[in-house]
């Protein structure tokens, strides 16, 4: 099998077991009890735990005071995240690496629902969005939605933004939009 270097990653990540099928780190929120990776379904329960703690849903360590959520523009819009709050070198990471979100025309819907376990909070959206977004907050609430075919899975409400990062396409590749 021949391997590729990774881009620089944060510490955090570049301590996380590798995905030997992907060769990428395996997000602690990704993670199955088994060792193995679930890149498209979120473990609700340690999203939870993560978040509690303060402690980063990639790298599983203490984030600082400043953390990081990362959706679609109705996501910022709306201030309702069901992924947990990340630190941002970690975010940036996972805007670079991720498939589903490095490249526009990746699929991941019609994987994510063959995958067991995927589930969304009710009226969460799973179409790939234009736009990444990344907001950085000093803080957030935690809460449990209804998710579509029973159960509830965790939402995550950060506060007050105090910076905003948007990233669009740019022949197809994303690219951080900078300036106004
Ligand atoms: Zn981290």
């Amino acid at each position: 099998m021949s391997t590729t270097p990774l881009p620089e990653l944060p510490p955090g990540l570049a301590a996380r077991p590798i995905d030997p099928k992907r060769g990428l780190p395996i997000p602690a929120v990704n993670e199955r009890p088994d060792g193995t990776a679930d890149f498209l379904a979120i473990d609700g329960r340690t999203a939870m735990i993560l978040a509690i703690q303060w402690h980063c849903s990639l790298c599983a360590k203490p984030m600082s005071s400043l953390v990081a959520f990362l959706g679609g523009p109705k996501s910022a819009e709306s201030g309702a995240y069901s992924d947990p709050p990340m630190h941002e070198g970690g975010a940036e990471a996972a805007l670079t690496l991720c498939p589903h979100m490095a490249r526009q025309h990746a699929r991941r819907a019609t994987e994510r629902r063959a995958s067991q376990g995927a589930v969304l909070p009710e009226g969460f959206s799973e179409a790939k969005p234009q736009e990444w977004v990344m907001v950085l907050t000093g803080g957030f609430r935690t809460g449990l939605m209804p998710a579509e075919g029973g159960g509830t899975v965790p939402i995550f409400l950060p506060a007050d933004y105090e910076r905003t990062r948007r990233f669009v396409y740019d022949d197809g590749v994303l690219v951080e939009k900078t300036g106004s």
